[in-house]
């Protein structure tokens, strides 16, 4: 496994990428500011998986090699592996308030592990084996992995080929006897710029004919033909000015999300890195696997960031002298009931894994999906109790540029005091820190996240429709309400069940 240092110079001895970011090619990419704080966040996920206190949850025993291994890297080999995952990513989120980025990999890598094994056992294909290869490597070379899903999609109301740009999806353009070129272009790649490795996979499940949009494969980040449109978040440029304004103003100097744009012009994979190839039937499969993954995900990474805005709430009601006041404390006991819920999710989907036929665990899907759904809403209402408790001066606050000079700041010191003994200068920071989880760079990631990422809200609506077992509780409902006695209402139940589960 490599350290935090190895890891940025990993990062540093990739060859020159088309980077593009306000409006200009970055020759530094590791450098500007924007980057350097994501690069940070995930930088912690080796860092804290080098520290006994977290060697437990933030490792694991590879299943391919019997090495230890990150867990951001591993093979589920049982339910604790899945609770295990949701407890690293609640840590991690609580240490940098945002998102680690690294997560999309891991569960790219267990849905397509999965996947490859049920189309080689019934097309015959070699696509399990080649993943194993890059499985391998992964773990040995303890790569960040950008699983990219997402494709622009266009007009939402088309398919991929009726679309008038016919790139708009990711698509094959060009099969040759050695691999295929790729183009088209992958949106909200989180962490791709901090990432070693790409994982591209088809975005929705596909008709027979669109065999073209049917890709999974892998290549370097710095493959030739990919460029990087960096996403502007939030306040972002409050990280610019590189001095002590900045920092403050900034509200969390320190870490930072990372999403781009990732365009393929003309890109080629070979086939050893090619994982499907026009199985349309497959496609639908290795989406829904990997949407389960990445909703179990929220339940930890979230929480962690949930922690964080518990934490502000209790400290800013401190600073503001009313933490002893009654309906404050109600509140704080409130942003903690919501976000234990959605931990509660992360566990049970978890608790409640089985065994895939490829060998690895994985989620229940219904509960992964409620876990998701929930993390839709109820961040949001965390967000906005934080917000009561903080008070307007959070949005009103003047510039950490008048708090430092001496003309400004003697009066900014004298009118912004809080409760008696409490520090001014902490009560501005932590003001500032509420501003960036709620409404800043890391409301990206706190909030926008969890309302969009693993899926826009409707995503898991669908899902849990399909997986809800409606047609069972009707059952039970119908022996209820037309039996009268104890035998012919189980009679019922079981004999009605037996005709739903023969029917599938
Ligand atoms: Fe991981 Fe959460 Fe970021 Fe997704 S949003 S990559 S689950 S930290
Ligand atoms: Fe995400």
């Amino acid at each position: 496994m490599m350290n935090a240092a190895q890891y940025r110079d990993s990062l540093a001895k990739r060859k020159p990428m088309k980077i593009w970011l306000d409006g200009q090619m970055l020759a530094k990419p590791l450098d500007h500011p924007y980057v350097k704080t994501s690069m940070n966040s995930v930088a912690l996920t080796y860092e804290l998986a080098q520290d006994p206190q977290f060697r437990q949850v933030m490792t694991a025993t590879s299943a391919l090699t019997g090495e230890t291994i990150s867990r951001f890297c591993h093979l589920h080999q049982s339910t604790d592996d899945l609770i295990n995952k949701v407890r690293m990513q609640r840590l991690l989120g609580q240490r940098c308030g945002t998102c680690f980025q690294r997560c999309v990999g891991l569960d790219a890598l267990n849905a397509v592990f999965a996947t490859t094994f049920e189309m080689d056992r019934k097309l015959g294909t070699d696509y399990h084996r080649r993943f194993r290869n890059f499985a391998v490597a992964m773990e040995r070379n303890d790569w960040i992995v950008d699983g990219a899903m997402t494709d622009v999609k266009g007009d939402r109301s088309k398919r991929p080929g009726a679309q008038k740009d016919k790139d708009i999806y990711l698509r094959v353009v060009e099969r040759r006897a050695d691999g295929v070129i790729i183009r088209g272009a992958k949106a909200h790649q989180t962490g791709a710029i901090n990432s070693h490795q790409v994982l591209v996979m088809p975005t929705s499940s596909l008709r027979e004919d669109e065999k073209d949009y049917a890709i999974t494969c892998a290549l370097p980040s710095d493959a030739e033909g990919i460029t990087y449109i960096y996403g502007r978040q939030s306040c972002d440029e409050r990280k610019l000015g590189g001095d002590e304004a900045s920092d403050i103003d900034s509200g969390s100097s320190c870490y930072g999300g990372q999403e781009a744009l990732m365009i393929f012009e003309h890109v080629f994979v070979p086939d050893e890195m090619i994982f499907m190839n026009g199985e349309t039937e497959f496609a639908g499969m290795l989406v829904d696997l990997f949407a389960s993954y990445h909703r179990q995900s929220y339940g930890g990474c979230k929480v962690g960031n949930g922690d964080v805005a518990i934490g502000a709430a209790a400290a800013i009601a401190e600073y503001n002298g009313v933490a002893k006041a009654s309906h404050v404390k109600d509140k704080i006991v409130e942003m903690n009931h919501l976000n234990e819920t959605l931990f509660s999710c992360g566990i049970a989907c978890s608790a409640n894994g089985t065994k895939l036929p490829a060998g690895n665990f994985f989620v229940d899907a219904l509960l992964a999906n409620v876990c998701k759904q929930n993390v839709t809403r109820l961040p949001y209402e965390i967000a906005r109790i934080l917000q009561d408790i903080a008070g307007g001066l959070m949005v009103t606050l003047p510039s950490a540029r008048d708090w430092l000079n001496p003309q400004t700041g003697e009066l900014l010191k004298k009118y912004l005091a809080g409760a008696d003994g409490m520090s001014t200068y902490e009560r501005v920071r932590m003001l500032r820190l509420i501003e960036n989880l709620t409404m800043g760079r890391g409301a990206v990631a706190y909030l926008s996240e969890s309302m969009h990422g693993a899926g826009s809200p409707q995503a898991q609506r669908v899902l849990i429709g399909r997986l809800a077992k409606v047609e069972e509780k009707k059952v039970y409902a119908r022996a209820l309400a037309f039996n009268n006695n104890l035998e012919s209402v189980e009679a019922a139940i079981r004999a009605v069940l037996e005709k739903v589960r023969a029917a599938g």
